[in-house]
Protein backbone atom coordinates (compact mmCIF):
# COMPACT_ATOMS: atom_id res chain seq x y z
CA UNK A 1 0.00 0.00 0.00
CA UNK A 2 1.05 3.61 -0.64
CA UNK A 3 1.16 5.96 2.14
CA UNK A 4 2.57 8.46 0.57
CA UNK A 5 0.19 11.66 -0.14
CA UNK A 6 0.29 14.86 -1.87
CA UNK A 7 -2.61 16.88 -0.84
CA UNK A 8 -2.46 19.83 -3.56
CA UNK A 9 -4.23 23.03 -3.21
CA UNK A 10 -6.46 23.24 0.01
CA UNK A 11 -6.67 26.49 1.89
CA UNK A 12 -4.67 25.40 4.89
CA UNK A 13 -6.15 26.66 8.28
CA UNK A 14 -3.95 27.96 10.86
CA UNK A 15 -5.58 27.94 14.69
CA UNK A 16 -3.49 30.70 16.25
CA UNK A 17 -4.74 33.32 13.94
CA UNK A 18 -7.69 32.14 12.00
CA UNK A 19 -5.96 32.63 8.89
CA UNK A 20 -6.26 30.56 5.39
CA UNK A 21 -3.34 29.75 3.12
CA UNK A 22 -2.78 28.19 -0.10
CA UNK A 23 -0.07 25.34 0.32
CA UNK A 24 0.42 21.47 -0.61
CA UNK A 25 0.16 19.14 2.30
CA UNK A 26 2.84 16.09 1.93
CA UNK A 27 1.72 13.32 4.55
CA UNK A 28 3.68 9.85 4.77
CA UNK A 29 3.39 7.28 7.84
CA UNK A 30 1.04 8.86 9.19
CA UNK A 31 2.41 12.52 9.79
CA UNK A 32 2.59 15.81 7.77
CA UNK A 33 6.34 15.75 5.98
CA UNK A 34 8.07 17.83 3.78
CA UNK A 35 6.80 17.69 0.12
CA UNK A 36 10.22 17.06 -0.91
CA UNK A 37 10.42 13.85 1.04
CA UNK A 38 7.55 11.85 -1.01
CA UNK A 39 8.81 9.33 -3.31
CA UNK A 40 5.56 8.71 -5.98
CA UNK A 41 3.14 10.08 -3.91
CA UNK A 42 -0.66 9.63 -4.61
CA UNK A 43 -1.65 12.90 -5.79
CA UNK A 44 -5.28 14.10 -4.20
CA UNK A 45 -6.56 17.39 -5.84
CA UNK A 46 -8.20 19.45 -2.39
CA UNK A 47 -8.08 22.57 -4.00
CA UNK A 48 -11.31 24.87 -3.25
CA UNK A 49 -11.13 23.24 -0.04
CA UNK A 50 -10.02 24.28 3.77
CA UNK A 51 -7.65 21.61 5.14
CA UNK A 52 -7.36 21.62 9.33
CA UNK A 53 -6.68 19.46 11.86
CA UNK A 54 -9.85 17.53 12.73
CA UNK A 55 -11.90 17.66 15.70
CA UNK A 56 -11.91 16.22 19.21
CA UNK A 57 -13.77 15.16 21.71
CA UNK A 58 -11.89 15.05 24.51
CA UNK A 59 -14.62 14.09 26.94
CA UNK A 60 -16.17 10.69 25.79
CA UNK A 61 -17.44 7.80 27.16
CA UNK A 62 -17.75 5.80 23.48
CA UNK A 63 -19.48 2.57 25.00
CA UNK A 64 -21.90 4.34 27.62
CA UNK A 65 -25.46 4.55 27.51
CA UNK A 66 -25.37 8.31 29.18
CA UNK A 67 -27.93 9.16 30.92
CA UNK A 68 -29.80 5.70 31.36
CA UNK A 69 -33.73 5.97 32.89
CA UNK A 70 -34.01 2.19 32.30
CA UNK A 71 -30.53 1.41 33.86
CA UNK A 72 -30.44 -1.06 30.97
CA UNK A 73 -26.80 -0.57 31.69
CA UNK A 74 -26.34 -2.05 34.99
CA UNK A 75 -27.58 -5.30 32.89
CA UNK A 76 -24.87 -5.12 30.43
CA UNK A 77 -21.61 -6.91 29.95
CA UNK A 78 -18.31 -5.77 28.05
CA UNK A 79 -19.98 -7.31 24.50
CA UNK A 80 -22.72 -4.74 24.87
CA UNK A 81 -20.33 -2.02 25.53
CA UNK A 82 -17.78 -3.17 23.45
CA UNK A 83 -20.40 -3.02 19.88
CA UNK A 84 -21.85 0.33 21.66
CA UNK A 85 -18.26 1.88 21.35
CA UNK A 86 -17.13 0.49 17.89
CA UNK A 87 -19.96 2.11 16.17
CA UNK A 88 -19.95 5.27 17.96
CA UNK A 89 -15.98 5.53 17.17
CA UNK A 90 -16.50 4.96 13.66
CA UNK A 91 -19.10 6.80 13.04
CA UNK A 92 -17.16 9.96 14.99
CA UNK A 93 -14.81 9.56 12.60
CA UNK A 94 -17.21 10.44 9.44
CA UNK A 95 -18.52 13.70 11.50
CA UNK A 96 -14.69 15.13 11.41
CA UNK A 97 -13.75 14.16 14.93
CA UNK A 98 -10.38 12.80 14.13
CA UNK A 99 -9.66 12.79 18.22
CA UNK A 100 -10.81 11.55 21.19
CA UNK A 101 -10.06 10.72 24.57
CA UNK A 102 -12.22 8.30 26.46
CA UNK A 103 -12.67 9.53 30.12
CA UNK A 104 -13.80 6.37 31.81
CA UNK A 105 -15.19 3.03 30.23
CA UNK A 106 -16.16 -0.19 30.83
CA UNK A 107 -13.49 -3.01 30.56
CA UNK A 108 -10.91 -2.06 28.76
CA UNK A 109 -13.04 -1.37 25.59
CA UNK A 110 -11.60 1.59 25.43
CA UNK A 111 -8.35 0.42 25.38
CA UNK A 112 -8.97 -2.60 22.96
CA UNK A 113 -10.38 -0.11 20.46
CA UNK A 114 -7.53 2.14 20.73
CA UNK A 115 -5.07 -0.15 20.15
CA UNK A 116 -7.08 -1.59 16.94
CA UNK A 117 -7.40 2.17 15.73
CA UNK A 118 -3.87 2.48 15.90
CA UNK A 119 -2.76 -0.36 14.00
CA UNK A 120 -4.88 0.68 11.28
CA UNK A 121 -7.52 -2.63 11.99
CA UNK A 122 -10.13 -0.13 11.50
CA UNK A 123 -10.42 3.00 9.78
CA UNK A 124 -11.42 5.65 12.70
CA UNK A 125 -10.46 7.85 15.20
CA UNK A 126 -7.16 8.46 17.05
CA UNK A 127 -8.28 7.08 20.33
CA UNK A 128 -6.47 8.00 24.19
CA UNK A 129 -8.19 6.26 26.52
CA UNK A 130 -8.56 5.95 30.59
CA UNK A 131 -10.26 2.86 31.31
CA UNK A 132 -11.88 2.87 34.12
CA UNK A 133 -12.45 6.24 36.09
CA UNK A 134 -11.60 5.91 39.78
CA UNK A 135 -14.08 6.95 42.43
CA UNK A 136 -14.76 6.65 46.19
CA UNK A 137 -17.69 4.23 47.25
CA UNK A 138 -20.58 5.38 47.43
CA UNK A 139 -18.79 8.47 45.14
CA UNK A 140 -19.66 10.14 41.61
CA UNK A 141 -20.94 6.95 39.57
CA UNK A 142 -22.41 5.19 41.38
CA UNK A 143 -26.18 4.70 41.08
CA UNK A 144 -27.72 4.09 44.28
CA UNK A 145 -29.11 1.42 44.73
CA UNK A 146 -27.88 -0.37 41.62
CA UNK A 147 -24.63 -2.12 40.96
CA UNK A 148 -23.31 -3.12 37.55
CA UNK A 149 -23.91 -6.53 37.02
CA UNK A 150 -20.86 -7.21 35.03
CA UNK A 151 -19.05 -4.31 33.15
CA UNK A 152 -16.90 -2.37 35.44
CA UNK A 153 -16.53 1.46 34.17
CA UNK A 154 -15.48 2.82 37.25
CA UNK A 155 -13.03 0.99 40.33
CA UNK A 156 -14.21 2.22 44.24
CA UNK A 157 -10.92 2.45 46.12
CA UNK A 158 -10.79 4.25 49.35
CA UNK A 159 -8.11 5.42 51.44
CA UNK A 160 -4.30 6.26 50.07
CA UNK A 161 -3.22 2.18 49.64
CA UNK A 162 -6.20 1.53 47.39
CA UNK A 163 -5.91 4.52 45.33
CA UNK A 164 -2.25 3.57 44.30
CA UNK A 165 -3.42 0.11 43.73
CA UNK A 166 -5.97 0.64 41.54
CA UNK A 167 -4.08 3.82 39.60
CA UNK A 168 -1.06 1.14 39.27
CA UNK A 169 -3.37 -1.23 38.09
CA UNK A 170 -4.57 0.81 35.41
CA UNK A 171 -1.66 1.79 34.16
CA UNK A 172 -0.56 -2.15 34.12
CA UNK A 173 -3.49 -2.11 31.61
CA UNK A 174 -1.99 0.36 29.35
CA UNK A 175 -4.09 3.56 29.80
CA UNK A 176 -3.06 6.67 28.58
CA UNK A 177 -4.82 8.48 31.25
CA UNK A 178 -6.22 8.43 34.31
CA UNK A 179 -9.52 9.99 35.41
CA UNK A 180 -10.87 10.26 38.74
CA UNK A 181 -14.17 11.39 40.14
CA UNK A 182 -13.43 14.07 42.59
CA UNK A 183 -16.65 15.50 42.82
CA UNK A 184 -20.10 14.83 42.46
CA UNK A 185 -22.46 15.11 38.95
CA UNK A 186 -25.63 17.10 38.21
CA UNK A 187 -27.48 13.55 37.39
CA UNK A 188 -27.48 12.53 41.14
CA UNK A 189 -29.29 13.42 43.85
CA UNK A 190 -27.08 12.08 46.68
CA UNK A 191 -24.15 14.48 46.11
CA UNK A 192 -23.45 18.00 44.84
CA UNK A 193 -21.21 19.20 42.10
CA UNK A 194 -18.93 21.84 44.74
CA UNK A 195 -17.37 18.96 47.92
CA UNK A 196 -14.45 16.66 47.01
CA UNK A 197 -15.36 13.22 47.34
CA UNK A 198 -11.55 12.10 47.45
CA UNK A 199 -9.70 12.89 51.09
CA UNK A 200 -6.93 15.02 50.60
CA UNK A 201 -4.39 11.96 51.23
CA UNK A 202 -6.48 9.80 48.29
CA UNK A 203 -5.61 12.41 46.25
CA UNK A 204 -2.11 13.03 46.74
CA UNK A 205 -1.44 9.34 46.55
CA UNK A 206 -2.88 8.91 43.33
CA UNK A 207 -1.59 12.05 41.67
CA UNK A 208 2.02 10.35 42.91
CA UNK A 209 1.36 7.82 41.07
CA UNK A 210 0.35 9.27 38.14
CA UNK A 211 3.41 11.44 38.31
CA UNK A 212 6.11 8.80 38.83
CA UNK A 213 4.52 6.84 35.51
CA UNK A 214 3.79 10.14 33.39
CA UNK A 215 0.70 9.56 32.90
CA UNK A 216 -1.78 12.64 32.92
CA UNK A 217 -4.67 12.53 34.92
CA UNK A 218 -8.20 13.89 34.11
CA UNK A 219 -10.43 14.73 37.31
CA UNK A 220 -14.35 15.16 36.87
CA UNK A 221 -14.42 18.35 39.25
CA UNK A 222 -17.36 20.62 39.65
CA UNK A 223 -16.12 22.94 42.33
CA UNK A 224 -13.78 26.40 42.49
CA UNK A 225 -11.27 25.03 45.88
CA UNK A 226 -10.87 21.09 44.74
CA UNK A 227 -9.87 22.52 40.84
CA UNK A 228 -7.19 24.63 42.95
CA UNK A 229 -6.15 21.22 44.87
CA UNK A 230 -6.05 19.26 41.58
CA UNK A 231 -4.13 21.74 39.43
CA UNK A 232 -1.36 22.09 42.15
CA UNK A 233 -1.04 18.44 42.19
CA UNK A 234 -0.58 18.66 38.67
CA UNK A 235 -3.48 17.60 37.37
CA UNK A 236 -3.57 17.76 33.65
CA UNK A 237 -7.35 18.67 33.12
CA UNK A 238 -10.35 19.54 34.71
CA UNK A 239 -13.63 18.49 33.30
CA UNK A 240 -16.62 20.36 33.50
CA UNK A 241 -15.61 22.97 36.28
CA UNK A 242 -19.28 23.87 36.70
CA UNK A 243 -18.37 26.32 39.33
CA UNK A 244 -14.95 28.36 38.91
CA UNK A 245 -14.12 31.67 39.63
CA UNK A 246 -11.65 33.82 38.84
CA UNK A 247 -9.23 32.76 41.54
CA UNK A 248 -9.58 29.13 39.93
CA UNK A 249 -8.82 30.36 36.90
CA UNK A 250 -5.57 31.91 37.86
CA UNK A 251 -4.55 28.82 39.15
CA UNK A 252 -4.82 26.83 35.91
CA UNK A 253 -3.83 29.13 34.14
CA UNK A 254 -0.69 29.60 35.75
CA UNK A 255 -0.28 25.26 36.18
CA UNK A 256 -1.07 24.93 32.75
CA UNK A 257 -4.44 22.95 33.89
CA UNK A 258 -6.66 22.20 30.85
CA UNK A 259 -10.43 23.00 31.17
CA UNK A 260 -12.61 21.00 29.28
CA UNK A 261 -15.47 22.54 29.47
CA UNK A 262 -18.81 20.12 28.45
CA UNK A 263 -20.79 22.75 28.52
CA UNK A 264 -23.72 20.74 26.70
CA UNK A 265 -23.88 19.35 29.97
CA UNK A 266 -25.55 22.45 31.28
CA UNK A 267 -26.82 24.62 28.43
CA UNK A 268 -28.40 21.67 25.99
CA UNK A 269 -32.03 22.15 27.28
CA UNK A 270 -33.15 20.08 24.20
CA UNK A 271 -31.04 17.39 24.93
CA UNK A 272 -32.35 17.51 28.31
CA UNK A 273 -35.76 16.98 27.22
CA UNK A 274 -35.38 14.65 24.51
CA UNK A 275 -33.60 12.61 27.28
CA UNK A 276 -36.49 12.52 29.53
CA UNK A 277 -34.02 13.77 32.40
CA UNK A 278 -35.52 13.26 36.27
CA UNK A 279 -36.54 17.08 37.59
CA UNK A 280 -33.94 17.22 39.80
CA UNK A 281 -31.32 17.01 37.95
CA UNK A 282 -32.98 19.16 35.41
CA UNK A 283 -33.13 21.57 37.94
CA UNK A 284 -29.39 21.21 38.81
CA UNK A 285 -28.24 21.76 35.08
CA UNK A 286 -30.54 24.82 35.02
CA UNK A 287 -28.79 26.41 38.16
CA UNK A 288 -25.77 25.17 37.44
CA UNK A 289 -25.60 26.60 33.83
CA UNK A 290 -24.91 30.20 34.52
CA UNK A 291 -22.07 30.00 37.11
CA UNK A 292 -20.72 26.73 34.61
CA UNK A 293 -20.20 29.74 31.35
CA UNK A 294 -19.29 32.30 34.33
CA UNK A 295 -16.46 29.86 35.54
CA UNK A 296 -15.39 29.38 31.53
CA UNK A 297 -15.22 32.89 31.24
CA UNK A 298 -12.36 33.47 33.83
CA UNK A 299 -10.57 30.61 32.62
CA UNK A 300 -10.35 32.57 28.95
CA UNK A 301 -9.93 35.70 30.74
CA UNK A 302 -6.95 34.15 32.81
CA UNK A 303 -5.13 32.25 29.53
CA UNK A 304 -6.20 28.36 30.64
CA UNK A 305 -5.96 26.41 27.84
CA UNK A 306 -9.61 24.77 26.79
CA UNK A 307 -10.44 22.02 25.05
CA UNK A 308 -13.59 20.37 23.84
CA UNK A 309 -15.32 17.27 24.72
CA UNK A 310 -19.08 16.59 24.73
CA UNK A 311 -19.76 14.03 27.42
CA UNK A 312 -22.52 12.56 25.28
CA UNK A 313 -23.23 10.12 22.97
CA UNK A 314 -23.30 9.69 20.02
CA UNK A 315 -20.00 11.31 19.53
CA UNK A 316 -20.24 12.63 16.11
CA UNK A 317 -23.21 15.01 16.02
CA UNK A 318 -22.94 16.02 20.33
CA UNK A 319 -18.95 17.32 19.40
CA UNK A 320 -20.73 19.25 16.63
CA UNK A 321 -23.42 20.56 19.65
CA UNK A 322 -20.89 21.04 21.76
CA UNK A 323 -18.61 23.58 19.10
CA UNK A 324 -21.85 25.53 18.85
CA UNK A 325 -22.84 26.15 22.31
CA UNK A 326 -19.19 26.89 23.34
CA UNK A 327 -19.49 30.40 20.99
CA UNK A 328 -23.05 30.77 22.39
CA UNK A 329 -21.60 30.82 25.70
CA UNK A 330 -19.10 33.54 25.13
CA UNK A 331 -16.22 32.19 23.58
CA UNK A 332 -15.11 33.96 20.35
CA UNK A 333 -15.15 31.87 17.24
CA UNK A 334 -11.24 31.43 16.76
CA UNK A 335 -10.78 30.19 20.37
CA UNK A 336 -13.51 27.79 19.71
CA UNK A 337 -11.69 26.12 16.48
CA UNK A 338 -8.57 26.56 18.76
CA UNK A 339 -9.90 24.36 21.29
CA UNK A 340 -11.69 22.26 19.29
CA UNK A 341 -8.35 20.90 17.18
CA UNK A 342 -5.03 22.22 18.35
CA UNK A 343 -5.81 23.30 22.19
CA UNK A 344 -6.83 19.38 22.16
CA UNK A 345 -3.90 17.80 20.26
CA UNK A 346 -1.55 19.53 22.75
CA UNK A 347 -3.78 18.62 25.79
CA UNK A 348 -3.16 15.25 24.32
CA UNK A 349 0.59 14.80 23.66
CA UNK A 350 0.38 15.51 20.08
CA UNK A 351 2.34 18.64 20.33
CA UNK A 352 1.53 22.54 20.06
CA UNK A 353 1.21 22.88 16.24
CA UNK A 354 -1.94 24.96 14.94
CA UNK A 355 -1.42 23.97 11.94
CA UNK A 356 -0.69 20.81 9.79
CA UNK A 357 3.30 21.67 9.70
CA UNK A 358 5.89 18.77 8.68
CA UNK A 359 6.01 16.59 12.03
CA UNK A 360 2.22 16.62 13.00
CA UNK A 361 0.19 13.56 13.09
CA UNK A 362 -1.70 14.10 9.68
CA UNK A 363 -5.30 13.72 11.58
CA UNK A 364 -7.32 16.52 9.05
CA UNK A 365 -10.54 16.91 7.90
CA UNK A 366 -11.08 19.12 4.87
CA UNK A 367 -14.46 21.38 4.38
CA UNK A 368 -15.95 23.72 1.49
CA UNK A 369 -15.84 26.90 2.85
CA UNK A 370 -14.01 29.21 5.67
CA UNK A 371 -14.74 28.62 9.15
CA UNK A 372 -14.24 31.41 10.42
CA UNK A 373 -16.91 33.07 8.33
CA UNK A 374 -19.15 29.99 8.84
CA UNK A 375 -18.16 27.65 10.98
CA UNK A 376 -20.85 25.47 10.01
CA UNK A 377 -18.98 24.25 7.43
CA UNK A 378 -16.79 21.78 9.94
CA UNK A 379 -19.87 19.79 10.41
CA UNK A 380 -19.83 18.38 6.70
CA UNK A 381 -16.47 17.38 5.57
CA UNK A 382 -15.64 16.40 2.84
CA UNK A 383 -12.71 14.72 3.36
CA UNK A 384 -11.63 12.87 6.80
CA UNK A 385 -7.71 11.80 7.51
CA UNK A 386 -6.70 9.83 10.92
CA UNK A 387 -3.48 8.47 11.10
CA UNK A 388 -1.86 9.63 7.77
CA UNK A 389 -5.24 7.51 6.35
CA UNK A 390 -8.18 8.32 4.83
CA UNK A 391 -11.16 7.84 6.40
CA UNK A 392 -13.38 9.78 3.84
CA UNK A 393 -11.39 10.37 0.48
CA UNK A 394 -11.81 13.79 -0.95
CA UNK A 395 -13.66 13.49 -3.57
CA UNK A 396 -14.73 9.73 -3.46
ZN1 LIG B 1 -18.23 12.16 31.64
Amino acid sequence: MNNQILIKGADVFDSANGESKVRDLAVKDGQVVDPSSLVNPQIVDASGLTAMFGLWDCHAHPGGLMYDLSAAGYFEGPAEWAVRAGSNLLEAATYGVTGIRAVADASRVDIAWAKALAEGKYLGPRLLCAGAGIRTTGGHGTAFPRRPTDAVWEIPADGADEMRKVARSLVEQGVDWLKLMITGGLYSEHETVEDSQFTDDELVAVMEVARNRGIPVAAHCGGARIAERFSELGGRSIEHGYALDEKTAATLAKNGTWLVPTISVTHDVEMMENDEWPTHAKEKAVVAAKKHAEGLMACIAAGVKIATGADLNPIGPKTHREITLLESAGMSRLQVLHAATASARELNGLGAQTTPTPGTAADLIFVEGNPMTDMSCIERPKGVMTFGRFVIPIGG
